[in-house]
């Protein structure tokens, strides 16, 4: 399994990241969801762990996690965002929008041109992009 357990710890254990045990049951909530959560979904899902957390300490430790490259924040309709434990480095994702299956996807075209290529036609300097692809899932089509 790509996104298994083992690895997300070690990788964290790697990064010499402390766990607390807010960040553990997070981490441990995400893991369990091959799709993302929401900062809603994992209040309720600590409460259930009996793991006290109020929302400055959830938001404070998502925000960590997303700095340390842990997680990634997707941007779902309506202004909602999902939380999802990926694999390093630069990527994109596919978002089913009937299941809210989440995957992972490297494009074999960079937008590093175009972004060049924007740097030079308008003037501006890129730090960085987002780009989602939604749809529907195998299962779900
Ligand atoms: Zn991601
Ligand atoms: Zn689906
Ligand atoms: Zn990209």
């Amino acid at each position: 399994m790509r996104n298994g357990p083992s690895k997300i710890f070690l990788r964290l254990q790697k990064q010499g990241v402390r766990l607390t045990r807010a960040r553990g049951a997070i981490i441990d909530l995400l893991i369990k969801k091959q799709t993302f959560l929401s900062l809603a979904d994992l209040k309720k899902g600590l409460e259930r762990k009996k793991v006290r957390a109020d929302r400055t300490t959830l938001y404070r430790e998502i925000l960590f996690l997303k700095q340390q490259g842990m997680i990634c924040e997707i941007p779902m309709g309506g202004g909602k965002k999902g939380y999802k434990i990926c694999e390093d480095g630069h990527h994109h994702h596919l978002i089913c929008i009937r299941c809210n299956k989440v995957e992972e996807i490297a494009l074999k075209n960079t937008l590093a041109p175009q972004e060049k290529e924007i740097a030079r036609l308008r003037g501006f300097m890129v730090l960085e992009h987002l780009l989602e692809f939604y749809g529907f899932c195998e299962d779900c089509q």
